[in-house]
């Protein structure tokens, strides 16, 4: 899932030359490790949010 379209679920594709965009093409990144280091920081910032969920079952 893009870690930038919080309104809605949007997923990623691929390119067949290695760039990486979200389905509404909003946000896109030159390659795999580009998109891998955005989705580790977008985590920091959502990991009260993460909690919240565990905390529900
Ligand atoms: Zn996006
Ligand atoms: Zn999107």
């Amino acid at each position: 899932m893009c870690p930038f379209c919080k309104d809605k679920p949007c997923k990623i594709l691929e390119r067949p030359d290695g760039h990486l965009a979200c389905e509404c093409g909003r946000h896109s990144w030159p390659n795999a490790a580009v998109y891998a280091e955005s989705l580790r920081l977008a985590d920091l910032t959502v990991v009260k949010n993460v909690h919240n969920w565990t905390q529900s079952f």
